[in-house]
């Protein structure tokens, strides 16, 4: 009886072992095989931020040059409440909204009321086995750019980015900032590789930062280089490594840049190559084929831009003010999916949604 008891408890005992060895390999992902995403409704997403683009920005821009701005023809659109737990928003907590879901004060960079890391769209799509990579014509450390590679208390505590930055779960990180005496040392012990010449970037490398001097709006150079470049060669490098499916954030930092300096012209020309970026990104995503969508939208609106009546009214006096607006900024959304999903097929929407968008279209539980 003693040992029936005993032999059942052995048994018992073997049976839990071996359920609990089944699920720790099945939790296991082998780096051979790469990870399906099977929940994903389209396991490729790229979301484009404009800085500061505002429904009015889009419209004088297309009223100057008589022709559409790309991501304007997309059939589905709505409009985006961008205001913060503050708020007017900046661009931190706007970036933290659309990274994390949620609103937290001007300044912060997804950290919530207690200082606690609040996690985010690009280290939730890493942990489900995609790529991860974020493309800005800002400094890496810049607020739109660090809300989604960092958690930081202070948006101007670039020592603090950087270091939270270095353990981001991102593949590739591109932007401008000379960073030539922290980048090889700080970034090489976590296993990236740095560069800051458009050049000496490939599909080869594995956690890649590079950092130009700059990122254009037009003739790109090896220091120089434009959005559009930087965007294209983002899509090159997630196809190379992860081909069955990656997370883009590619920002146009400087369409907030120019309508803070009421400069109407260097407005319009970063506008027209944040929408070449987007049209080079649709092209090849198209032709590679397969799943995948594409999510336009702005962190919100900078200059309280008045709409013009005609070109010849397109001058820097349409900026009414020198800083952000709580005006609702568009939506463009263009996808391999046939039905347009639930969270955005409304009239407006809040910034946070832009998370869940994210999450939902990856099939992020
Ligand atoms: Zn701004």
């Amino acid at each position: 009886m003693k040992n029936r008891l005993s032999l059942k408890i052995i048994a018992i005992i073997l049976i839990i072992s071996a359920l609990f060895l089944f699920t720790a390999c099945g939790n296991k992902q082998d780096p051979s095989v790469p990870p399906s995403h099977d929940n994903a409704l389209t396991s490729k997403v790229v979301l484009f931020i404009g800085d500061g683009m505002g429904p009015n920005h889009v419209y004088n821009t297309e009223l100057y040059t008589g022709a559409s701005l790309y991501f304007s023809s997309f059939t589905t659109k709505t409009e985006v409440d961008t205001n913060s737990a503050s708020g007017l928003t900046d661009s931190s907590a706007a970036a933290t909204a659309m990274a994390t879901g949620v609103r937290v004060k001007n300044g912060t960079l997804a950290l919530d009321s207690s200082g606690n890391a609040i996690v985010s769209i690009t280290e939730l799509a890493k942990t489900d086995g995609y790529g991860t990579g974020v493309v800005t014509s800002d400094e890496i450390t810049g607020a739109t750019p660090s809300g989604f590679s960092a958690h930081a208390k202070s948006r101007n505590n670039s020592a603090e980015i950087l270091l939270s930055q270095k353990d981001a779960k991102l593949d590739l990180l591109l932007g401008s900032g000379d960073y030539s005496s922290v980048y090889p040392n700080l970034f090489a012990e976590q296993g990236w590789t740095w560069a800051n010449k458009f050049s000496e970037v490939n599909t080869e490398q594995k956690r890649f930062v590079a950092t130009f001097s700059g990122v254009g709006h037009s003739n790109g150079t090896d220091d120089k280089p434009t959005l559009t470049q930087l965007a294209s060669y983002a899509i090159d490098y997630m196809e190379a490594n992860y081909p069955t499916g990656y997370f883009l954030m590619i920002e146009g930092a400087k369409i907030d840049k120019a309508s803070h300096s009421g400069d109407i012209s260097e407005m319009m020309l970063n506008q027209i190559d944040f929408s070449e970026a987007i049209k080079t990104v649709d092209q090849k995503l198209s032709a590679i084929g397969g799943g995948y969508s594409i999510i336009v939208t702005a962190d919100h609106e900078t200059g309280g831009l008045q709409k013009a009546n005609s070109k010849a009214e397109i001058t820097d006096d349409l900026y009414t003010t020198t800083g952000h607006t709580d005006t609702k900024v568009g939506l463009y959304f263009k996808s391999t999916l046939t039905t347009i999903p639930e969270i955005i097929n409304k009239e407006a929407i809040l910034n946070t949604d832009i998370f869940l968008l994210c999450k939902q279209l990856l099939g992020i539980a």
